[in-house]
């Protein structure tokens, strides 16, 4: 290695963050670039790290070519150009997922599918944590893996997404899980089968692999020693049957629906997921049990947020693609009397809005469309009363003249919210203040 050698951090978001505290507390040589001329936060970055040397506004020719590896965010495309260049000259670019695979020596659970990510890795790692495993909880979600190397965990529940796989080389997961695939990212992925390719990546290496028996793309396409499935086809390990209302293994009853306070068909294959991987992990089966049945799910994820007039209001604003979209719409319409007032729109990202329109059909009194992608949304849900709103102000207002009691009103919007918001939770709280007024004022 030259004198200079040096890693070159590409990206200062959280996780480029994590990635440089852990080079420099490993004593590395590192530098920082970021392509946005002022990124957020950078004052605390120059606070944390007076000596780093950072570039914004652009990839930096000479680091880039001169670096020993690229630590690459995954909100950066390692296709982009000036990427793409290095890796074709054989140059090392990984991300903090490769770094963290090849530090941890913990067992450690991956997760990733289109939705339901961040549900089943905060309800397993409330699982593991019930049953004494102090599991280090985070990656795509919350703490940044990186980070969780410097506490006492006892395994490693880790969310990741198809950018951070696109990355890692090295997981190894004791279990790997893909929990569901539909369209997402096709902005940032040419093809589809590119997007698939990179969620297959989680089971490289893994002990066992959990997929769903409903959701054949899921499905291992590597070699793994052991394959455990959910879902409610017939053949699956953990089982959905709806006869029963009821979660089996192996054709004996664990749980009945009634027994948990999630609700909707999504949500019962995302508790099969956690049974799964609880019991190949090896904790114990009633703590697991006691813990899935309390868990009251996360915000922004389906959640009431008022309820007046009989009519009751929901907040789904992590709904960011079709997939998320038609599992609560589908959930929500089946569970209530009346109708639903679907609340949708942002930025499309590129998808398809037509799987929407049969479920939309049959559950929905009227869209309410909001956002830069407003007009494609409304193109997908033919047959549908829809209206093109402004304002958030405005589809709530609009949608309390709709209900009819036995309603809901569901804000799920199938899109990504940077066109009017920071981000979902800004999208999702703004939804909920609107709600309350209306529902009280
Ligand atoms: P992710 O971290 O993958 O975005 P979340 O748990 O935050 O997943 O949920 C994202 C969205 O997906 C929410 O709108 C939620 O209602 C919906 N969702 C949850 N579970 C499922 C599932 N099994 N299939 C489809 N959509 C789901």
């Amino acid at each position: 290695m030259t004198k200079d050698a040096f890693d070159l951090v590409i990206g200062l978001g959280v996780s480029g963050r994590s990635v440089l505290r852990y080079l420099q507390g490993q004593g590395m040589a590192v530098r920082a670039l970021d392509t946005r001329p002022a990124p957020a936060g950078l004052d605390d970055l120059h606070a944390e790290f007076p000596k780093l040397k950072v570039h914004t506004g652009g990839f930096k020719k000479g680091w880039m070519e001169r670096a020993r590896r690229l630590i690459v965010s995954p909100g950066v495309a390692i296709s982009t150009p000036a990427i793409a260049a290095r890796i074709a000259e054989g140059k090392e670019v990984i991300g903090d997922i490769e770094l963290f695979a090849r530090a941890a020596s913990r067992p450690l659970v991956a997760i990733t599918g289109s939705n339901a990510k961040s549900t089943v890795t905060t309800l397993l790692g409330e699982v593991a944590e019930a049953c004494g495993r102090q599991p280090g909880v985070g990656g795509n979600l919350g703490i940044p893996a990186l980070d969780l190397l410097a506490s006492d965990a006892g395994l490693y529940v880790l969310e990741l997404s198809s950018f951070q796989l696109e990355t890692t080389y090295s997981l190894n997961a004791q279990v790997a899980t893909i929990l569901n695939v539909s369209q997402d990212h096709l902005d940032r992925y040419n093809r589809f089968s590119d997007y698939l390719a990179a969620k297959q990546r989680i089971y490289d290496g893994c002990q066992v692999a959990v997929w769903n028996r409903d959701d054949v793309a899921t499905r291992p396409q590597v070699p793994v020693p052991r394959e455990v499935t959910f879902g409610s086809h017939p053949q699956a390990d953990y089982r959905l049957d709806s006869d029963r209302n009821a979660l089996l293994y192996k054709g004996e009853i664990l749980l009945t629906l009634d027994q948990l306070t999630l609700t909707g068909h999504h949500n019962a294959m995302n508790v099969l997921a956690v049974l799964a991987m609880a019991d190949a992990l090896g904790l114990e089966r009633e703590t697991a049990l006691a813990t899935v049945c309390a868990f009251q799910g996360l915000p922004h994820r389906c959640q009431k947020v008022a309820e007046a007039g009989d009519v009751r209001w929901f907040n789904d604003s992590k709904a960011t693609n079709v997939g998320a979209t038609l599992a609560a719409l589908t959930g929500i319409g089946e569970a209530i009397n009346g109708k639903v007032i679907l609340i949708a729109g942002g930025q499309g990202k590129g998808q398809d809005f037509s799987p929407l329109a049969e479920p939309a059909r049959q559950y929905l009194r009227a869209a309410l469309l909001l956002g830069e992608d407003a007009d494609k949304v409304a193109d997908g849900l033919i047959g549908v009363p829809r209206e093109r709103i402004e304002t958030m102000a405005e589809a709530v207002t609009r949608a309390r003249q709709l209900a009819q009691p036995g309603d809901a009103v569901l804000l799920s919007p199938a899109c990504a919210s940077f066109d009017m918001y920071s981000g979902y939770t800004e999208r999702g709280d703004d939804f909920a203040r609107h709600a309350r007024e209306v529902s009280h004022g």
